[in-house]
């Protein structure tokens, strides 16, 4: 595996494999590399003749008092883990190699940036969509994968994607789960004992919602939130940010389940960690 710091180096390392025709899959991460972010690795690896990680810790799409400093850094097991799964070029910026004085470009996707974690982290989708469309530019990758446990990043990046005529195809990829259920998260270590001991019943609210559309047939939106709003309330006692039922393909909230178009996502602040997770029906 080839390491590369510099934009010169990583353009360098990949640009004969291109001219050879070779399909070139990107897998952009902000490491703490988990089975999360190896699934998506694998996929990759699966479907193309060339595996290019990015490491980079945003610092655009981080609010002022959210967890930029504290975000876990674990370059070597990262470096570790990306060999293991036969990634072949590994980038690793520095933020002022990515924004160097006097940077002053960012990208905004109206609308589908609003809602969700948009309204609790302003800034947050200009911050992705920027890096993203940057990674883009320098990797120029024929696939990148995105996995479905950020919906909403996904939804956003496929939108600029074909937006901006980016000749790239986007892949989400299923959200990885822990066995008791919790959604994969670098930020799950944040977690105290009891925290995490609890928060697998976000999930469980989330396939309660699925039973209760699939078996008994609810298909009202504020009654399926509710009861998941009751769910985490009663089992985790954390800090609801939203509970929201939305089309996929645009992020507007709906009053009854479109079968195949709805998606139901949640953020929720427990235990120093904020978690976020989501199915889809
Ligand atoms: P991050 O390092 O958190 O920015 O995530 C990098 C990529 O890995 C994003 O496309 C995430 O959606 C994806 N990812 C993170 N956690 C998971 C998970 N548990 N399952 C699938 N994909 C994930």
């Amino acid at each position: 595996m080839q390491t590369e710091h510099t934009i010169a180096g990583i353009r360098a390392a990949l640009a004969p494999r291109r001219k050879q025709g070779e399909r070139i899959g990107f897998v952009p991460t902000m490491g703490a590399l988990h089975e999360g972010h190896a699934a998506l690795i694998r996929r990759a690896r699966n479907e193309c003749d060339v595996v290019a990680v990015s490491i980079f810790v945003n610092p655009t799409q981080f609010g002022p008092q959210e967890d930029f400093e504290r975000y876990p850094r674990t370059l070597e097991a990262d470096c570790a883990l990306c060999e293991h799964e036969g990634v072949n070029v590994l980038f690793c910026p520095s933020a002022s190699i990515m924004y160097p004085e006097g940077y002053a470009t960012y990208v905004a996707v109206e609308r589908l940036s609003e809602p969700l974690c948009g309204r609790s982290r302003p800034g947050h989708f200009r911050g992705v969509a920027t890096v993203v469309l940057k990674l883009f530019n320098i990797v120029a990758p024929d696939v990148a994968y995105f996995g479905w446990k950020d919906a909403q990043q996904l939804i956003l990046i496929r939108r600029m994607t074909e937006d901006l005529n980016l000749p790239i195809e986007i892949v989400g990829v299923e959200t990885v789960r822990e066995p008791d259920g919790l959604a994969m998260s670098s930020r799950n270590r944040y977690l105290d004992p009891e925290s995490r001991r609890r928060a697998p019943a976000l999930y469980e609210a989330l396939l309660q919602a699925r039973r209760a559309f699939e078996q008994e047939g609810v298909t009202d939106c504020s009654a399926l939130a509710q009861q998941i709003r009751n769910h985490i309330a009663q089992h985790t006692g954390g800090r609801i940010d939203y509970v929201e039922i939305v089309s996929l393909d645009q992020l507007q909230p709906l009053t009854s389940v479109q079968k195949g178009n709805t998606l139901i996502a949640l953020a929720v602040h427990l235990g120093g960690a904020r978690l976020i997770d989501n199915i889809r029906l």
